[in-house]
């Protein structure tokens, strides 16, 4: 049976703006950089796929080196999409980065132009696309000049082969030399893709403010920690769970009795608000009005099902905020 997308696919998601530009994103977006690549199952991924399309998430996040092994990711994509979404490409809006090690010797990661559009080309290559709609530079490079890595985002721009220029895990600081350069190579920067979580709060000293000012969006990425800030390591590590995977990026190291303390009196605030913790974590990014998407990842339709119900409970009580800052409080 050929997929045929749910015509009803915009009616239950909501989309904002990313910064001052023209581009606007599902508050909700898809992220490949676990569970899409030769390790994991086709059907399971494909499925998250659709129903992601399905429920008007028309944003997927990749990088060159999402797998494993890396490059695997964008090409069992690539290979669905062209499938089963060749009439639709102009509805999706699809990312990819470079800058961490994606082949051998000194052109193989980091920020030059050499780099960056050599990897660019890769990925459309494994993607199967003419063009993406964000290329980023997944990380500052402190030993190539910005004016060079910014001018290698901007070059892709004018060559048709990416819509829009993003940057990754900027300081603030750098973030406006970035987006200055940007903005005078006629590249206006599109989004910042951060890290950023109840348990990492790293974004709110200085970057959302930054942000705000120059007119970027913000689209945060591990807003679940990974899966720490869902109920699933309440009780322990589950089987297939990213922690209990030699390729997951979450070590079971990091899932701490301290931690999982609060993990635990955060799950009873979203109880009370009849939400799951993933739910509420969620809700609890979007409350801010300038995170434009949270980027989620998901091993299964279920999951990612969970995920978008919480679009249905954004607002926070101050006594809510104030609760779960408390909780938080040593953490960040
Ligand atoms: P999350 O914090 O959303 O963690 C996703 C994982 O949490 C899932 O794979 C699953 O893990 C678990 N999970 C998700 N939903 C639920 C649920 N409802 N209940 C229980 N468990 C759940 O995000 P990621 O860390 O995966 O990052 C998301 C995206 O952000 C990436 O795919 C990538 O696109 C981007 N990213 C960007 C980076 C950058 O440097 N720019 C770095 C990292 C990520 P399990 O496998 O255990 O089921």
């Amino acid at each position: 049976m050929p997929y045929l997308p749910d015509t009803h696919r915009y009616q239950n998601m909501s989309y904002r703006r990313s910064g001052k530009s023209g581009m606007q994103l599902p508050l909700i977006s898809l992220g490949f950089w676990h569970n899409f690549g030769d390790v994991d199952d086709f059907d399971t991924y494909k499925n998250i796929v659709y129903k992601s399309f399905d429920k008007g998430i028309t944003h997927f996040d990749f990088a060159n080196n999402y797998g494993p092994p890396p490059g695997s990711a964008e090409k069992n994509v690539g290979s669905i999409l062209k499938k089963d979404f060749k009439g639709y490409r102009d509805e999706l809006i699809i990312s990819t980065k470079a800058g961490y090690l994606m082949w051998p010797g000194p052109y193989g990661e980091w920020g030059s132009r050499k780099y960056l559009l050599s990897s660019l080309d890769q990925s459309l290559k494994r993607l199967d696309i003419d063009y993406v709609d964000i290329f980023y530079s997944h990380r500052f490079d402190p030993n190539t000049p910005l004016e060079e890595t910014m001018g290698a985002l901007a070059h892709a721009v004018k060559q048709g082969k990416a819509l829009y220029a993003g940057i990754s895990n900027y300081s603030a600081e750098v973030t406006i030399k970035a987006a200055n350069i940007l903005k005078s190579l006629g590249t206006p920067c599109l989004i910042h893709q951060p890290k950023y979580s109840m348990l990492d709060r790293w974004v709110e000293k200085e970057l959302m403010g930054v942000l705000d000012q120059k007119g970027i969006g913000c689209i945060a990425f591990s807003p679940l920690a990974q899966g720490i800030l869902t109920n699933k390591y309440l009780n322990g590590i589950p089987e297939n769970s990213r922690a209990s995977k030699s390729h997951g990026a979450l070590q079971s190291t990091q899932i701490t009795k301290e931690l999982l303390v609060k993990i635990n009196k955060l799950n009873d605030i979203a109880i009370s608000r009849n939400q799951t913790l993933a739910q509420m974590s969620i809700s609890w990014l979007l409350k801010d009005h300038r995170v434009t998407s949270v980027l989620v990842g998901a091993s299964s339709v279920a999951q990612l099902e969970d995920n978008i119900k919480a679009l249905e409970n954004l607002t926070f009580s101050n006594e809510e905020l104030t609760k779960i800052d408390s909780i938080l409080a040593k953490l960040n």
